[in-house]
C-alpha cells in the first residue's frame, strides 16, 4: 500500500488514457476465459454487467487501461432502483480498528474530487462527519487510534462542545463524539451518471438492455451474454456488479453470501428558513449505537434521516418497495430525543433500496470460483459508495491481470474472497433493529 494516498489525498492516481486501442491483444486469448496468474493483459473485449457505482467505476477504469468496454444495465446508468441510486450517501474515514478501508476511502474521495471538478457538477458536500459515541461499545474510540495512525484528522467533541457546534441538536446522553472534519455527504445519482458520461466521452459503449438470470454456473467460462432483447455481446472478461440482483444470478456462488435487505429512506421537512439544518451548520451525523444516521439539507426544504438497522429480506424483483409505517414511527421517536425540531415534521420523499448483505461486511471482489472469464463486485453492506473508485481501480487491475497495480490495492487478507464467510460486527452502525428488539 502506498502511503502517499494519506493525509489529504493527493495520490496521482489517472491511469494514461489509451485513445484507440490496437485491435491485436499483445499475445492470443484463450479462445474462452484468461487464465488465473496470467502476465498483464495490454487489450481486451470486457462487458461490465450493472451500472451502479462499482460497474461504472470498473468500466472506467477498465477503459482507461485501453480495453474495449461495453458497460450494460437493465435500466440505464443512473437508475433509481439500484442501490447506488439515491440523492446521498455517506463518505467517512472511521471503520473502528480497521486500517484497509480508511485508506481506501481517503484515496476514492481524491478521486471523486477530480470526477468533479471533470463534470464541472457538485458531487461532494465537504460537511463533516460527526459520529454520537456511546459509553457500551468502541467503535469510535478505535476509529479514533486507526485514523491518527494514518494522519487522518479527527476531533473529540464533549457534550458541551456538540451543543455549541450544532445547535439543532440535543446531546442529551452523548458521553463524547467523534468528528471528521474532512468527510461528508457524495452525491450518489449525480455522481454514477458523472461517472458514466466520463466513461462514454473516454470512448466506452453503454448499453441499455438485460442479462437473464440465473447465469449457468457449472461451465468454465461466458464467453458471451444474450440480452432479454437477442442482442448477443461476446467478450473475453465479464464483470458483474449487480447489486442486490447479484445472488438471482449467481445463485451457486452468492446466494448464502449476499443477502439483499429492503432499506427504508426518508427524508423530513426542515423548518421553513432554518438555515440551522444546512451544511455549514450541521454536518452528516451518525449515531452508530442507535443505528441510526442523517444528512443536512441540500436545498432548504427537507433533511434525511434514516434507520440503519437491517430491514426484511426481499428480492428486489418481488419487493412492493414501500416504506413500512413502523419506520417511519420509529424514527420519529428517535429524531423527538436527537433532532427536536424534526421529529414532526412532514416526510416529503421516501424510497427504499437495498443493502446487498455479506456476513461479516466486507465486500465480494473475486472472480467466479468456475467461470474463468467471470469477475463479481457486490456486497456493498450499506458502505461501499464512498469506495466505489478504488473499487473500480481494483477490479481492474485483477481482470486485467496486472498484479502491480492489484497489489497496492489489496488489503493485507481475503476479506473480499467468494467463500464461506463467519458473521462479524458491521462497519457502518452496531446494526440492531430496534423494532425486533421491542418485539422479543
Ligand atoms: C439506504 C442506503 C444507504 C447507504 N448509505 C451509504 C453511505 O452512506 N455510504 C456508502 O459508502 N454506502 C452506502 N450505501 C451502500 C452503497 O450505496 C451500495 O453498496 C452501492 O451503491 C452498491 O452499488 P452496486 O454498484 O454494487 O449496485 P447497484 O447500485 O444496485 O447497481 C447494480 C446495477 O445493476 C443493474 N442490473 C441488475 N441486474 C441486471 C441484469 N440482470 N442485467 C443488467 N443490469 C442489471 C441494476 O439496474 C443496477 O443499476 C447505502 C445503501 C443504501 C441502500
Amino acid at each position: 500500500m502506498v502511503p502517499t494516498d494519506l493525509p489529504g489525498g493527493t495520490t496521482s492516481h489517472s491511469a494514461p488514457h489509451k485513445t484507440a486501442p490496437a485491435r491485436v491483444p499483445t499475445r492470443p486469448h484463450p479462445a474462452r476465459g484468461i487464465p488465473p496468474g496470467a502476465d498483464t493483459i495490454d487489450w481486451m473485449r470486457a462487458v461490465v454487467v450493472g451500472a451502479g457505482v462499482m460497474g461504472a467505476w470498473t468500466a472506467l477504469w477498465l477503459r482507461r487501461r485501453g480495453h474495449e468496454v461495453t458497460l450494460v444495465d437493465r435500466y440505464g446508468p443512473g437508475n433509481r432502483l439500484g442501490s447506488s441510486g439515491d440523492e446521498s450517501r455517506i463518505t467517512r474515514s472511521s471503520h473502528g480498528s480497521d486500517t484497509h478501508y480508511p485508506r481506501w476511502q481517503r484515496r476514492a474521495l481524491a478521486q471523486w474530487r477530480e470526477l468533479e471538478s471533470a463534470a464541472g457538477t457538485k458531487l461532494f458536500e465537504p460537511a463533516g462527519v460527526v459520529w454520537l459515541a456511546s459509553e457500551q461499545q468502541t467503535f469510535e474510540a478505535d476509529s479514533l487510534v486507526s485514523c491518527g495512525s494514518l494522519g487522518i484528522p479527527m476531533e473529540c467533541w464533549t457534550p458541551d462542545d456538540l451543543a455549541r457546534r450544532i445547535p439543532v441538536l440535543n446531546p442529551a446522553g452523548v458521553p463524547w463524539a467523534l468528528f471528521e472534519p474532512e468527510g461528508g455527504a457524495l452525491f450518489a445519482n449525480a455522481g454514477v451518471v458523472a461517472i458514466v458520461e466520463r466513461f462514454e466521452a473516454e470512448g466506452g459503449t453503454v448499453v441499455v438492455g438485460r442479462v437473464p438470470g440465473p447465469v449457468a454456473e457449472a461451465r468454465d467460462a461466458i464467453g458471451r451474454v444474450r440480452l432479454d432483447d437477442g442482442r448477443t455481446l461476446e467478450a473475453d472478461a465479464f464483470v458483474f456488479a449487480c447489486g442486490p440482483w447479484l445472488p438471482d444470478l449467481f445463485p451457486a456462488a452468492l446466494d448464502e453470501l449476499i443477502v439483499a435487505h429492503r432499506q427504508d429512506v426518508l427524508h423530513f421537512a426542515v423548518p421553513a428558513g432554518d438555515s440551522r439544518y444546512g451544511p455549514r451548520s450541521l454536518p452528516v451525523w451518525i449515531d452508530f449505537e442507535g443505528s441510526f444516521y442523517g444528512f443536512p439539507t441540500f436545498d432548504g426544504v427537507a433533511a434525511k434521516a434514516c434507520p440503519d438497522w437491517l430491514g426484511p429480506v426481499e428480492r428486489p424483483d418481488e419487493s412492493a418497495r414501500e416504506v413500512a409505517e413502523s419506520t417511519v414511527e420509529a424514527s420519529r421517536r428517535i429524531l423527538r430525543t436527537r433532532f427536536p425540531g424534526l421529529a414532526d415534521q412532514p416526510v416529503v420523499r421516501r424510497w427504499t433500496c437495498f443493502y446487498e448483505v455479506t456476513p461479516d461486511a466486507n465486500f465480494v471482489i473475486d472472480r467466479h470460483s468456475r467461470l474463468g472469464d467471470t469477475w463479481i463486485a457486490g456486497g456493498g453492506t450499506g458502505h461501499a459508495f464512498k469506495h466505489g473508485p478504488i473499487i473500480g481501480e481494483f477490479l481492474s487491475a485483477l481482470v486485467t491481470g496486472d498484479s502491480q497495480a492489484a497489489a497496492e490495492l489489496a488489503p493485507p487478507d481475503d476479506r473480499f474472497s467468494i467463500r464461506a464467510r463467519e458473521a462479524s460486527p458491521s462497519f457502518r452502525t452496531s446494526g440492531k433493529n430496534p423494532l425486533e428488539a421491542a418485539r422479543s
